[in-house]
């Protein structure tokens, strides 16, 4: 399978009228797979491996957006501080304080995400809805001057179930409203994926993360 830009294009107007931005998830896929989107005109990317994407920055276009959609260790955000323009991922303080850090040296401010646990499945990381909206509330977040929390991130339980679904991403949909509703001026919602993002959107999504409706199946690793 290869690069799908009619689904492209489709999906594009699609987000368009949802006001939604759209992460091409390029994660196992070639550069030149890349090249063949970008030269579109879009230019936000998704890469869930440090390595990969490290590889992948060094050759492709500069003015490329990088986004790490992946799960971060924080051993490895030095890697990709000098470049990273946003990651979804953040899934504890500690975490946090590695990107500001690496972030400070870099002489940069690094945009994050929080990731919310909305799925049943136990393997998903991120914080629960009661810890993240504590996260906020205790004011720690201003020690990090280098990084600017601007929105949250969530991945729903993989399955059809829409009923299931819609509940997940209402969960984080109530979260980041509330939060919005104390004025920490969060920006991004990043939830849906291929197979949920049409249910993502209804429920306020306005980024979302896309790999195989546009690149095809994910090669293997
Ligand atoms: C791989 C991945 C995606 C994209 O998945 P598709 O089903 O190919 O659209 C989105 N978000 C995260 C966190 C991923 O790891």
């Amino acid at each position: 399978m290869s690069v799908d830009l009619i689904s492209l294009t489709q999906l594009k107007t699609e987000l368009a009228n949802h006001h939604a931005k759209l992460v091409a998830v390029s994660k196992t896929k070639p550069v030149t797979d890349i090249l063949k989107v970008y030269e579109t005109g879009h230019k936000l990317f998704g890469e869930n491996y440090v390595q990969e994407l490290t590889d992948k920055y060094k050759v492709l276009p500069k003015d490329i957006e990088w986004n790490f959609i992946g799960h971060l260790q924080s051993n490895k955000v030095k890697i990709i501080a000098p470049f990273i323009s946003l990651i979804h991922g953040v899934d504890s303080l500690n975490l946090l304080k590695e990107i500001d850090k690496h972030a400070l040296k870099n002489n940069r401010v690094i945009n994050c995400l929080m990731q919310v646990h909305i799925a049943e499945e136990e393997s998903k990381f991120g914080f629960s809805f009661d810890e993240c909206l504590q996260v906020f509330n205790s004011g720690e977040l201003k020690n990090f001057k280098n990084v600017n929390v601007c929105g949250l991130m969530g991945m729903a339980t993989f399955t059809d179930d829409t009923f299931q679904l819609k509940k997940e991403f209402h969960t984080l949909q109530n979260l980041y409203t509330q939060l919005n509703t104390k004025q920490y001026g969060l920006t991004i919602l990043s939830m849906g994926m291929t197979s949920d993002y049409k249910i993502a959107l209804e429920c306020g999504s306005n980024m979302v993360r896309i790999g195989s409706a546009i690149f095809g199946e994910r090669n293997k690793q």
